[in-house]
């Protein structure tokens, strides 16, 4: 018996939904998956008891979030005007959401993925009535103090340039390792290349004895996890000089590579390569751990520089007698038997096994 499936009908509704057509698995196309991905991305009403979080950032289903409020009240024509007068988007557990949490549920609160940073937002005019439109909301401020983001704690003048200079693909981008479903539509779609490009990047990482230039760690048992980044920005010119094998965790700290994210198991991955093959030393300087972490750590790392700790070691197993490995941390001192984690369950576990942990939430809000 023939199964004719028709793909092409497949595909044209996969491209409708945004969703991208590369790194393709019949797994991975399940309707229920697609069609969360599509309503998150319209936004989802939510109750803020009900927000789900992800070491303090917000989540919905598996998937990283944002919340914010249409109704801009009396002030509407205002914040159409002014956006960065509206009531400002959410990214992490802040205190202001604890203060709306306590003054109950009269607002209207919706979560997204949506990374264009336009805003869908409403309210009634005192004079001229009821009005809605867009807005390019901003970013709440407790939320990047809550996360440290990009040391945003420090203070400073430094502060206001990462107010200023936040995106949210950028943002989103630097949690990605955290979240169990990375939406299809953020992978790299792949456009823009030459031809032959294929073929090129193949010889190119062959010829760099498929080793990221950046960090050194080889990847020839998981060539896909090895990149070729364009120098100057274009995918067309690839003469030698202009590219460069990356793995895909220094690939995707590269600037304008807002929105290519990195699955957890492949930055597992990476960091499992960098150990076994001396990549990540023992006891590196500050400089060399703010190079190679998991970006979603960046956070809770610069804080720890800030605070006078010794450079911890990235992504060492610990192992508990004939259990064998039973966590990889991503921050560590082995030699104090000490760990930054991000559940309860994971400070209990090292807590058996003799160790003494804490929760990056709480090193982020002492
Ligand atoms: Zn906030
Ligand atoms: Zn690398
Ligand atoms: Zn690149």
């Amino acid at each position: 018996m023939k199964i004719r499936v028709d793909f092409d009908a497949l595909w044209r509704s996969v491209e409708m939904m945004g969703a991208s057509d590369r790194d393709f698995r019949f797994s991975a196309v399940n309707k229920g998956e697609l069609a969360i991905d599509a309503e998150l991305e319209r936004g989802i009403e939510v109750d803020l008891d009900n927000l789900e979080t992800t070491s303090g950032l917000l989540s919905y289903q598996g998937r990283q979030v944002l919340l914010y409020i249409p109704d801009q009240g009396r002030r509407i024509s205002e914040v159409l005007e002014s956006p960065e007068k509206g009531k400002k988007f959410h990214v992490a557990e802040c205190n202001t959401l604890d203060a709306m949490r306590s003054r109950g549920r009269f607002e209207r609160y919706v979560v997204t993925n949506d990374m264009s940073g336009v805003f869908s937002v409403s309210g009634t005019d005192p004079v001229a009535g009821y009005q809605e439109g867009k807005a390019e909301l901003c970013v709440c401020k407790n939320c990047l103090k809550f996360l440290n983001y990009q040391g945003y704690q420090k203070g400073g003048p430094g502060k206001s340039s990462i107010f200023e200079g936040f995106t949210l693909e950028r943002f989103f981008k630097t949690y990605s390792t955290r979240f169990r479903s990375l939406p299809s539509r953020f992978t790299d779609r792949g456009g823009g290349y030459s031809e032959d490009w294929q073929q090129i990047s193949q010889s190119f990482r062959a010829k760099r004895d498929w080793t990221c230039e950046n960090c050194l760690v080889n990847l020839a048992d998981e060539r896909r996890l090895l990149h070729t980044h364009h120098v100057d920005g274009n995918k067309r010119n690839n003469e030698s000089s202009n590219l460069k094998a990356l793995c895909v965790d220094c690939h995707r700290k590269q600037p304008m590579h807002g929105t290519m994210m990195i699955k957890n198991n492949d930055m597992a991955t990476i960091q499992r390569r960098r150990k076994q093959q001396g990549v990540l030393a023992d006891s590196g300087s500050w400089d060399e751990v703010l190079d190679l972490i998991d970006s979603a750590y960046e956070g809770v790392a610069l804080k720890l520089l800030r605070e006078g700790h010794p450079a911890p070691e990235v992504a060492a197993d610990i192992l508990d007698g004939d259990k064998g490995v039973i966590l990889t941390p991503e921050l560590s001192w082995p030699a104090k038997k000490r760990a930054i984690v991000d559940t309860g369950a994971q400070v209990q576990l090292l807590e058996t096994a003799g160790w003494r942990a804490q929760l990056v939430t709480q090193v982020l809000q002492r």
